[in-house]
């Protein structure tokens, strides 16, 4: 049993929506994964505010853009930097402090820390050595995009950033054409009509996206259009190339009076072989497809 699970109770524990963790007291020898706003400093929660407050320590991206962030809610505390280049050697540190009893909070610059930003490396190894890592959640530009998006959730991928290379960022473009859940993607709007223009190339002009920008903040922009209308509007309007942005792009649709080509190409073989209405009933009784669909398919053929 891992150390959270401790902390949740057990399973024969009576466990109500009104459960909490006991916010008074900050559990010692605890990592804190907080959340912070993604612009609205209103976004912040309480139980966030709470537990910046009293930890020990706050790991964060960036110590000076969190100390401001401490400064709006007149919160002093310790700070110690965690970015991508120093992860791993902190992780140990990180770890040894959590063992001696101390609770630390980690943070990024916006949103939910881990999701495209710093952290992974420390909770995993944390999780290794069997230290509480308590979730504190927010605001996530991705699940906050989504929100407003008005495209299927029930499943969805998140893609995070494309890569910066055309090449790279087409390949991995293609490898999602025939994606049916709705992918949210980061990205830097400086890059941003780039990006759509690969997105026009491989997945089509008529693919609905939306642009969520500036969530939160005074230019909030949601922009909801085919691919190839928001390349012409992003183009016609470099105000809409500033600030911060999410993409998400309806999953391929599947046309259920499509023909598969595995039944196309049976049907091939099959005209071949025997009279075409026979052929077009065997593929019509093999895939489920109507005989005059099939049909239509052999004169064209
Ligand atoms: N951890 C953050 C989260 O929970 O969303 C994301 C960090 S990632 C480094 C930063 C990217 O998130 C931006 O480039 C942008 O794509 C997206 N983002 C962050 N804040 C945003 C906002 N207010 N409006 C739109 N997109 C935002």
């Amino acid at each position: 049993m891992s150390i959270n699970q401790i902390n949740q109770g057990s399973s024969s524990e009576q466990v109500s929506e009104s459960s909490q963790h006991p916010m008074s007291s900050i559990a010692k020898g605890s990592l804190y994964i907080v959340a912070t706003p993604i612009g609205n400093l209103g976004d912040i929660s309480q139980r966030a505010l709470d537990v910046l407050s009293q930890v020990d320590l706050i790991a964060c991206e960036d110590t000076r853009h969190t100390q401001k962030l401490l400064a709006n809610f007149s919160i002093k505390n310790k700070t110690l930097s965690l970015h991508d280049h120093n992860e791993r050697q902190r992780q140990e540190y990180i770890a040894d402090l959590l063992s001696q009893g101390q609770s630390i909070a980690l943070v990024s610059d916006a949103g939910t820390p881990l999701i495209s930003d710093p952290g992974f490396h420390v909770v995993r190894y944390c999780r290794q050595q069997q230290l509480s890592v308590v979730p504190v959640p927010g605001a996530c530009a991705a699940i906050t995009a989504l929100s407003v998006a008005g495209l299927p959730t029930d499943r969805f991928t998140f893609e995070g950033f494309l890569p910066s290379k055309q090449g790279a960022r087409k390949s991995t473009l293609a490898a999602l054409a025939n994606e049916s859940r709705t992918m949210v993607f980061y990205d830097a709007p400086r890059r941003a009509i780039d990006t759509v223009t690969d997105i026009v190339d491989e997945l089509g002009g008529q693919r609905h996206i939306v642009l969520a920008r500036e969530l939160t903040k005074t230019f909030e922009t949601i922009y909801a259009d085919s691919a190839e209308n928001l390349l012409a509007w992003l183009k016609q309007d470099p105000n809409q190339l500033k600030g911060e942005m999410v993409l998400i792009i309806e999953g391929h649709q599947i046309d259920p009076t499509a023909i598969p080509p595995e039944a196309e190409k049976a049907l091939r073989l099959l005209v071949n072989e025997m009279p075409k209405k026979k052929a077009c009933g065997i593929v019509a009784e093999l895939y489920g497809i109507k005989k005059n669909k099939l049909y239509d398919l052999t004169i064209a053929m």
